[in-house]
């Protein structure tokens, strides 16, 4: 969570608690702004260089109108995410569509609509296509060549992308097809703070583009090194190094130009590093006890944040107006789920909380109420945006039960099946 958004929130956070109610997710329009400008300004410079923010870290239509409104355009992998996309207006060149294990029907809409950027995942999805797109993109998996990281694996163990064997055909026969732009992608870390394996990403992907130019004579539009830009979620960690992947960046891409004459954009697919910092769940102390640990128990739980129970993540966690200096007390904070993982933090110390105590979980702006769910009928909280002009804005209420109950309202369809031996 960043100083300027702390500094932001805390006076203001007991009215805004009092107003709206908890739990809620809370966001800082000025941080989003800022770090968006940050990235911009790292890769200055760089021709066609275009962040596309990764729709699943935040599929909130406000807060992408927002990364709209600075330029930015748009990695979906669904339908949905393509849907909302559109919706605040986004258009086939601000599209990337990044998905895997793709249906017919997420291709169909991918490219209906003005169409988009279409990412490949597998060379047999070429003939999969409802109709010829213009151009297309391989999404690489350098298999051994590289190493990889924990959220996202091992790229051998990766379900994500062509083997190295397989792009040089890909692209062969997408030729054959009548495709006549393309790109190069690649996803291999994810949450990392060490800038140098986004350069290593760069490097390789231009060394694969001119391979593949010169056995083919194709050109390629642009490179997409992907997402997975790291953030600082413990308070000890050192932050990516953005200005020096920008700089390292564009010395890899002048090279590449001397060498050829001409030379691909650069593109990026980042969620976390663009949102993650800059949001925070809010959560009030409801109850609390001491058996074998001391617990205390929020109006929360991982329905609005799985990534503690998913991951074992850290989240740093903060208890408004007590400072973390004397008398701390080591606990677990947990939600209601009947669920052992239902925890946002373990064995963590902190000053000693009263029920009624306001909570501050950092750093959920990306990956957070996105990945919330239902399970045991628990119901995902609000959204908020504090803006820019010092208002705060619901940007998405609170799940009623209504909503849970939604899929429950259906057309009656009861069918009774033949048995196979009947039909052969
Ligand atoms: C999840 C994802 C991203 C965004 O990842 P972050 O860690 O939020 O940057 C980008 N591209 C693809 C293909 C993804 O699956």
């Amino acid at each position: 969570m960043h100083v300027g958004f702390q500094q932001r929130l805390l006076p203001i956070l007991p009215d805004i608690a009092a107003h709206f109610g908890t739990p809620f997710h809370l966001y800082d329009e000025t941080g989003i702004r800022q770090t968006a400008a940050e990235l911009q300004a790292a890769f200055e410079g760089i021709q066609g260089f275009r962040e596309y923010f990764a729709v699943k870290a935040l599929p909130n239509p406000r807060i992408l109108s927002i990364l709209r409104e600075v330029g930015f355009g748009f990695d979906c992998s669904s339908i949905p995410e393509l849907t909302l996309s559109r919706r605040i207006g986004a258009q086939a060149t601000d599209l990337f569509f990044t998905s895997n294990n793709t249906t017919r029907e997420e291709f169909e809409h991918a490219l209906a609509d003005g169409g988009c950027i279409l990412n490949l995942d597998d060379v047999s999805l070429l003939h999969k296509l409802p109709h010829r797109p213009e151009g297309i993109c391989f999404r690489y998996n350098p298999g051994t060549r590289r190493s990889g990281n924990t959220i996202i694996g091992n790229p051998v163990e990766a379900k994500f992308g062509l083997s190295h064997e397989q792009v040089l055909p890909a692209y062969r026969q997408a030729l054959a097809l009548g495709i006549q732009r393309f790109g190069l992608h690649a996803m291999i870390a994810s949450n990392e703070r060490d800038y140098r394996s986004m350069v290593e990403t760069t490097r390789m992907l231009l060394a694969l583009v001119a391979d593949v130019q010169a056995e083919l004579g194709i050109r390629f539009d642009f490179i997409n090194i992907g997402g997975g830009l790291g953030i600082p979620y413990r308070p000890e960690d050192t932050p990516l190094d953005i200005r020096a992947l920008g700089s390292e960046a564009r010395a890899l891409l002048a090279a590449f130009h001397d060498q050829h004459g001409f030379c691909p954009a650069l593109f990026t697919e980042s969620g976390r590093y663009i949102t993650g910092p800059h949001g925070v769940l809010i959560t009030r102390a409801i109850n609390h006890k001491h058996t074998y640990r001391r617990y205390v128990g929020v109006d929360a739980s991982m329905s609005a944040l799985m990534r503690p129970g998913m991951y074992g993540a850290y989240h740093h966690i903060e208890v408004a107006g007590k400072t973390a200096t004397a008398d701390l007390q080591t606990v677990d904070i947990v939600g209601s789920l009947c669920e052992n993982n239902d925890k946002f933090a373990i064995q963590r110390p902190l000053p000693p909380i009263v029920e009624g105590d306001l909570l501050i979980i950092h750093d959920t702006g990306a990956h957070g109420h996105a990945m919330g769910f239902n399970y045991n009928g628990r119901l995902r909280p609000q959204e908020l945006l504090l803006r820019t002009d010092g208002q705060v804005e619901r940007i998405r209420r609170a799940e009623t039960l209504d909503d849970y109950f939604a899929t429950l309202n259906y057309q009656p369809n009861t069918f009774h099946p033949t048995p196979y031996s009947e039909t052969v």
